[in-house]
């Protein structure tokens, strides 16, 4: 999937105060690239993920998905426009603590209105490509924080979305867990899936082709391309 923003501003209105969040981002990430988004806590990351991601609509700005303009939809719309074409990931891994594993990887099918027999077929499939599959029946608490963050991961692919936002998605992990998670993500980016991750770390982002560095809400550099 290919994605253009041009002078996205947001504001957080409340009584009392007034945060500028995204000051004036204009960017650009082509189908099938692995972009790593980094910067200072507090200088609009994640807030500029959840835009991307159509969780929250920007000030002001345009954004366009594929050549469609979608920064104003109503949120019924955003809901349904990312549906099945947008994959979430992050940092704290939100899994549903009452499910099992298959059925939270299942849920975004559930939404999406398939079929038990085409779930069942698509959760089994991307258990096993993940590596999990021995673990269908365990609830997220019986697992490790790489198990369970490869289980939010099959769950974020498991509608083959044209794009991933991973926010932080090594943050809560161990070196070595972290490898793993980044390793996924890699591959998936192999097979033609377009990634935008926020980070922290530098060896994360160094499975991206490229990284934007955020400042105060503004884009401060992103020539660093190193394909
Ligand atoms: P980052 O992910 O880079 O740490 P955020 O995008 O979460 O930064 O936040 C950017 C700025 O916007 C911060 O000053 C934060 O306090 C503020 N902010 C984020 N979300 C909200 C919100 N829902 N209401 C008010 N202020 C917010
Ligand atoms: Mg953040």
């Amino acid at each position: 999937m290919r994605l253009k923003t041009e002078n996205l501003e947001k504001v957080f209105r409340t009584e009392l105060v007034e945060t500028v969040a995204l000051n004036d981002v204009s960017i650009e990430v082509n189908d099938g690239e692995f972009v790593a988004v980094m910067g200072p806590s507090g200088c609009g990351k994640s807030t500029l993920l959840n835009i991307l991601g159509l969780l929250d609509n920007p000030t002001n700005g345009k954004y366009q998905i594929d050549d469609v303009e979608v920064a104003h939809l109503k949120e019924k719309e955003r809901t349904q426009y990312r549906r099945g074409k947008i994959g979430f990931v992050f940092q704290s891994f939100n899994l549903i603590d009452e499910m099992t594993v298959e059925e939270n990887i299942g849920l975004p099918l559930t939404y999406l209105k398939y079929s038990a027999k085409e779930r069942k077929r698509l959760v089994d499939e991307v258990m096993m490509s993940l590596n999990i599959a021995h673990r269908a029946k365990h609830f997220p608490n019986q697992l490790s924080g790489g198990q369970q963050q490869r289980v939010a991961i099959a769950r974020a692919v498991v509608t083959k979305p044209g794009l991933i936002l991973a926010d932080e998605p090594t943050g809560n992990l161990d070196s070595k867990n972290g490898r793993d998670v980044m390793t996924c993500l890699g591959e998936l980016n192999k097979m033609g899936t377009t990634i935008v991750m926020v980070t922290h770390s530098q060896k994360d982002a160094q499975y991206a082709n490229r990284i934007i560095n955020l400042f105060d809400g503004l884009v401060v550099d992103s020539l660093k391309d190193r394909m």
